[in-house]
């Protein structure tokens, strides 16, 4: 990497839930932006968090826990953790090796075996295990042939994972920076906070509806009193979606507002004014979206 380059990568962080992706998207980015709870699938949506490690800036897509699905709403949930998956310049897998090679473990290395995909092995937690189990199991998931690299890390300690982001880092392609470097500060709450209605919208609506919409943040305005106003922009492809999000009188515009805020104030500690529209954009694309965010 020379100094005049700029690189950028788009990392997708897949694994079983409980695994530890929160925890080490917290861990690399340097910051508590994404939702850690120790009940399975807290984390339905793509969850985006961004940090700087030399000249490269790192995109990590937190992936919703890609499990097993048997009604329609998880089938749409693993769907979306797929898509995240599919914009990925790097892909790791991340394993709980205290519970060893689960279910799900497994479903996500034999679809990538599938996709002839390659990824990075990150065996997390082994704060709780000891080392013979670790390089045992290092060696079982090495079998399956699809992993160019091993890391053990202990997320919720932080160890192994100034390693990883140089990793990430020395395998990020030269690319312009997705982000412009003053918005690396509050992004993420930003980012996290268009996660929060998303995932409103994506709970309380047809399950088709939300990928062909995106969330933005219009506005967001740190108040005297300790407030914020945050202004969200939802865009959407076609009028119908447009009604349907509204709803009968605005109600369900006012419902999915109303709980959004909730956990956005959850979120950031601080009161919030959440104001939500609603604006039909034809034409839209992922990759439109991506080069528009901010
Ligand atoms: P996710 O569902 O994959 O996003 O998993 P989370 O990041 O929410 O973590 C699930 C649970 O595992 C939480 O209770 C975390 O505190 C815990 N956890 C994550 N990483 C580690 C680790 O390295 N060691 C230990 N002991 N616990 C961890
Ligand atoms: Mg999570």
């Amino acid at each position: 990497m020379n100094n005049t380059e700029q690189h950028s990568a788009f990392i997708a962080l897949l694994g079983s839930p409980n695994a530890g992706k929160s925890t080490l998207l917290n861990q690399l980015i340097g910051g508590k932006v994404a939702i850690v709870s120790p009940k399975v699938q807290t984390t339905r949506t793509t969850m985006n968090g961004i940090c700087i490690e030399g000249n490269a800036q790192l995109v990590f897509i937190d992936t919703p826990g890609i499990f097993i699905p048997s009604k329609p709403l998880e089938r749409a949930i693993v769907r979306a953790a797929w898509e995240g998956f599919k914009a990925a310049d790097q892909i790791a897998v991340i394993v709980d090796s205290k519970r060893g090679i689960c279910k799900n473990t497994r479903q996500i290395i034999e679809s990538l075996q599938q996709k002839n995909a390659r990824a990075i092995l990150v065996l997390n937690k082994i704060d709780l295990i000891k080392p013979h189990t670790l390089l045992a199991l290092a060696q079982e998931l090495n079998g399956f042939g699809i992993f160019d690299e091993t890391f053990m890390i202990s997320a919720l300690k932080g160890d192994g994972v100034p390693d990883l982001r140089k990793y990430f880092a020395k395998n990020a392609p030269v690319s312009p920076w997705h982000y412009d470097d003053d918005m690396m500060t509050d992004a993420p709450l930003r980012f996290l906070a268009a996660e929060i209605t998303r995932e409103q919208l994506f709970l309380r609506l047809n399950e088709e509806l939300p990928y062909s919409l995106s969330v933005q943040v219009e506005k967001w305005e740190e108040k005297d009193n300790g407030s914020v106003a945050i202004h969200q922009m939802i865009y959407v492809m076609k009028e119908t979606q447009k009604m349907i999000i509204v709803g009968k009188g605005g109600n369900m515009i006012k419902l999915i507002g109303e709980k959004a805020r909730k956990e956005i104030e959850k979120m950031l500690g601080q009161k919030v004014h959440l104001y939500l529209f609603v604006k039909v954009q034809e034409n839209w694309t992922e990759e439109r979206f991506l080069g528009n965010i901010g």
